[in-house]
């Protein structure tokens, strides 16, 4: 059911016991979004806990906060008011769902959740969950601390790719400008988030190679195989190396996460990849959507893909001919 953010507050004003959690593979949007809500309810006197059932990616972990996320662990049993699932649809917060049977409240941004059967606020325009927590912290009443401004700026940072993307709105920039004024400071949440070591550099350098393109050149796909990801899985920021490549409409990370589980990233410039995420079991924004193939690198490839290509000859970026021609082309190969 769809429910208002008033709805939302008067929910969690209610609830005494509360558990806050995000997605798997978790990202800055996700992990701030948690911390910042997490805060903000204790502030108002409630019994919170996080969980998130994966492993921090490692720029995250020092954030303000970071260490009061716990892990669910299998058979555990945690008794609360209410479970409160921020910047997904309830499919994938992993064991969480398991262990947590409370009624759910479910506060994200992204156009594909359809989560009818719960307690929804979504805001498709909102550049992010933190976006929406940040007024969400108004209609609360709690006044922001640092700790919890820097969370908030962090998700909508890195969800807007440091406000450049399409989702950056006026309401992203006033909120923005708040935080700074809180005491964010832009230039060290950046550094923060962009260090890189050497190794990492190189590893960048070796994904960067293996990039082909697709479809005369409208698609650009990445692949980190088995082999690339054991020596880093930091694969943050990858994607948008290829996003910028003229002529490219469709950008892809595909990436070997485990046996027969392979990521898969996709950012846009005009096509619509919720729609190819959601065919392969996934979802996501109009410009930046994710799924995972269960299936072996090789495979997850070609069905990723024809996913891509059957989706742009049905929404004529592509001729069928240029979906026929099957060509691959290597950087090396590419004209000046
Ligand atoms: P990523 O490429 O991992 O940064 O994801 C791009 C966007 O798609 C993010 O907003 C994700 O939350 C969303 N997304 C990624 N994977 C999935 C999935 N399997 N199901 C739903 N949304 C996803
Ligand atoms: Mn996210
Ligand atoms: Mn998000």
């Amino acid at each position: 059911m769809k429910i208002t953010l008033q709805d939302a507050a008067d929910k969690l004003k209610a609830a005494n016991k509360i558990v806050v959690t995000a997605h798997v593979n978790p990202d800055g949007d996700a992990i701030g979004s948690t911390i910042a809500l997490y805060q903000i309810l204790k502030a108002l006197g409630k019994d919170v806990t996080i969980y998130i059932d994966d492993k921090l990616p490692k720029n995250f972990v020092t954030m303000p906060g970071a260490e009061d996320i716990k892990r669910p662990v299998e058979g555990e049993k945690i008794s609360a008011d209410l479970l409160v699932i921020l910047d997904t649809a309830p499919d994938r917060v992993g064991k969480v769902i398991e262990v947590c049977d409370a009624p759910i409240l479910n506060i994200d941004h992204h156009v594909t959740n359809n989560n009818a059967e719960n307690f929804l606020y979504v805001d498709a325009t909102a550049s992010a969950t933190c976006e929406i927590i940040f007024y969400f912290s108004k209609i609360l009443g709690v006044e922001l601390t640092l700790n919890m401004a820097v969370c908030l700026y962090i998700g909508m940072a890195t969800d807007t790719g440091f406000f450049n993307y399409s989702n950056t709105k006026p309401a992203t920039f006033k909120a923005a400008a708040e935080l700074v004024e809180l005491g964010v400071m832009p230039n060290l949440v950046s550094e923060n988030l962009e260090r890189r070591t050497a190794h990492e550099i190189k590893i960048l350098s070796l994904a960067l190679q293996t990039t082909k393109l697709y479809f005369g050149g409208k698609v650009a796909g990445m692949f980190v195989d088995e082999k690339l990801s054991a020596q880093s899985d930091n694969t943050e920021g990858l994607i948008d190396l290829i996003r910028v490549i003229e002529g490219v409409e469709v950008a892809f990370l595909l990436k070997f996460k485990a046996k027969k589980i392979c990521r898969v990233s996709m950012r846009s410039k005009t096509v619509d990849v919720s729609k190819i995420a959601q065919r392969l079991g996934g979802g996501g924004h109009v410009r930046a959507a994710g799924c995972t193939i269960e299936e072996n690198f090789d495979d997850a490839k070609k069905i990723l893909i024809d996913a891509i290509g059957n989706y742009m000859v049905e929404v004529n970026k592509i001729s069928q001919a240029d979906f026929n021609s099957d060509i691959e082309l290597a950087l090396e190969d590419v004209e000046n």
